[in-house]
C-alpha cells in the first residue's frame, strides 16, 4: 500500500519520526513536507535527531493568514495525489497542514487517517480546533489517544472508524528518555540548577497575536519566579519584536531567552525543571511523562486527563494563579494515561485493515470534477 504522509510543523515531524519506521517496514511512504514550519531549527533538527527520513517532496508553503495557507497548500497537494496516487492520506493532529492533507484526500476519494484524532479543547476560537474537528470529520480511519478522545468523536457521531491506540509521541519521549534524562549537564549549560528554574513555551495566536494578551502574557513572565529559561518560538519573538517588548523581556533579571532547541536538549531540560510553564500541546503531555508540573498558559486543555491528573494546572495568563499553582505539592501517582510507548505499532495495523476497503472502487462523484458544477 502507497501511504501519502503530509506533515509541517514541529510536533508533526516528531509524531512522524514514531510511526514512519515501523510504517516504511510494511508499506512504501511518500513524505510531503508543507514547509508551514520552515526554520531550521523548528525543522531541520528534527529530521537528523530523530532518524525521520528526508522529506520526498517539500512545498515550501508558510506564512500568511490561516486561509489563504491552508489555500496554497490544498492547491498545491491535488497535483501531487494525482501523481503519488496514494491508496491512504496519513495526517497527525491539528494544523493547517492536517486540514488541507485531510481534505485534499477526502475530495480525491483516498481514505484518510488522523492521527491524534478525537482530542477536544471545545474552544473553536483556536484554529487547532477547527483544524481537528474538520479533519475527523472527513476521516475514514480515526486513531486516538485516550477514551477521552474516542468518547468525543462517539459523541460527534464521526462516520469514520474510531480506535483507540496511545500517544504516537509518548513512544518517541519514551524511547528516547534514557538519552535525555543522562544528559545531566544541560542545565548548567545555560547556568541552571536540576530543580531549580521553571522552563517556558509560549507561541499560540490566542496569546501571542493580539497585542493586550501579548502583553499580559510579558508581565506573567515578569512575575514568575526566576531563573526561568524560554526557547523563543519565532511567531513569538516577531510579535514580541513588533510590539517593542522584547527588550524589556531581555532585560528580566533571572530570565534566558533561547532560540527553540532540538528535541533531546528541550527534553533534557524539561526533565530536570522544578515545573514547566507553556501554552503548547505536546509539552503539556511531555512535561506529565517527565514527572513535572505543568502550569499551562491557557483557559482550556486538549489534554484534559493531565489537569484530571492534578500534574497539570490551567492558568491562563493569571500571575496569581500561576505562582499559587507553583507552590501546590505534587501529587503522589502518575497513572499512565496515554498508552505504552507502542502506539505506532498500532497504528500501522490499524492503517494494514483498511487496505481492502482502500482498493473497492471509489464513488464516480469523487474521483474527479467539482462538487455543485
Ligand atoms: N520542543 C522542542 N524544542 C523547543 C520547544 C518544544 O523540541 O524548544 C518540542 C517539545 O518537546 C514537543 C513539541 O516540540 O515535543 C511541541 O511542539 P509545539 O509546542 O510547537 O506544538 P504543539 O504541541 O503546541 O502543537
Amino acid at each position: 500500500m502507497r501511504v501519502l504522509t503530509v506533515v509541517g510543523n514541529r510536533p508533526q515531524f516528531i509524531k512522524a519520526a514514531a510511526v514512519s519506521g515501523p510504517l516504511r517496514r510494511e508499506h512504501e511512504e511518500v513524505l510531503v513536507h508543507t514547509g508551514q514550519h520552515y526554520d531550521d531549527n523548528l525543522s531541520a533538527i528534527f529530521f537528523g535527531e530523530l532518524g525521520l527520513d528526508r522529506p520526498d517532496r517539500e512545498l515550501e508553503i508558510g506564512g500568511g493568514t490561516n486561509t489563504s495557507q491552508t489555500a496554497r497548500m490544498l492547491a498545491a497537494l491535488e497535483p501531487l495525489l494525482d501523481e503519488a496516487m496514494p491508496d491512504v492520506v496519513l495526517v497527525y493532529g491539528d494544523t493547517n497542514s492536517t486540514l488541507a492533507g485531510a481534505l485534499a484526500g477526502a475530495q480525491r476519494g483516498v481514505p484518510v487517517v488522523h492521527v491524534e484524532a478525537g482530542m477536544r479543547s471545545f474552544d473553536r476560537t483556536m484554529p487547532e480546533e477547527l483544524n481537528r474537528v474538520l479533519t475527523d470529520h472527513v476521516s475514514e480511519l480515526l486513531l486516538c489517544s485516550s477514551d477521552v478522545a474516542a468518547a468525543n468523536l462517539q459523541a460527534e457521531s464521526v462516520r469514520g472508524v474510531v480506535e483507540v491506540v496511545g500517544d504516537v509521541m509518548v513512544d518517541v519521549a519514551l524511547r528516547l528518555a534514557p538519552t535525555a534524562q543522562a544528559q545531566t549537564q544541560t542545565p548548567a549549560s545555560y547556568g541552571l540548577k536540576p530543580g531549580s528554574y521553571l522552563l517556558l513555551t509560549a507561541h499560540r495566536a490566542g496569546n501571542v497575536d493580539d497585542p493586550g494578551r501579548l502583553k499580559e502574557l510579558v508581565a506573567l513572565v515578569g512575575a514568575l519566579p526566576k531563573p526561568v529559561l524560554f526557547p523563543v518560538h519565532p511567531r513569538t519573538r516577531e510579535r514580541l519584536r513588533a510590539a517593542g517588548m522584547l527588550d524589556e523581556l531581555e532585560r528580566l533579571d533571572g530570565l534566558t531567552l533561547t532560540e527553540p532547541l532540538g528535541y533531546l536538549q528541550f527534553s533534557a531540560l524539561a526533565c530536570q525543571a522544578r515545573a514547566i510553564v507553556t501554552d503548547s500541546g505536546g509539552v503539556q503531555k511531555e512535561a506529565y511523562l517527565a514527572g513535572v508540573p505543568c502550569i499551562t498558559l491557557r483557559s482550556t486543555t486538549e489534554w484534559v486527563e493531565t489537569v484530571g491528573a492534578g500534574w497539570n494546572t490551567l492558568v491562563d495568563l493569571d500571575p496569581e494563579r500561576a505562582l499559587a499553582a507553583l507552590e501546590q505539592p505534587r501529587p503522589s501517582e502518575r497513572p499512565s494515561l496515554y498508552g505504552d510507548g507502542k502506539a505506532a505499532e498500532r497504528c500501522v495495523q490499524a492503517i494494514g485493515r483498511i487496505q481492502l476497503a482502500s482498493s473497492a472502487p471509489r464513488p464516480a462523484s469523487l474521483q474527479s470534477g467539482m462538487v455543485g458544477g
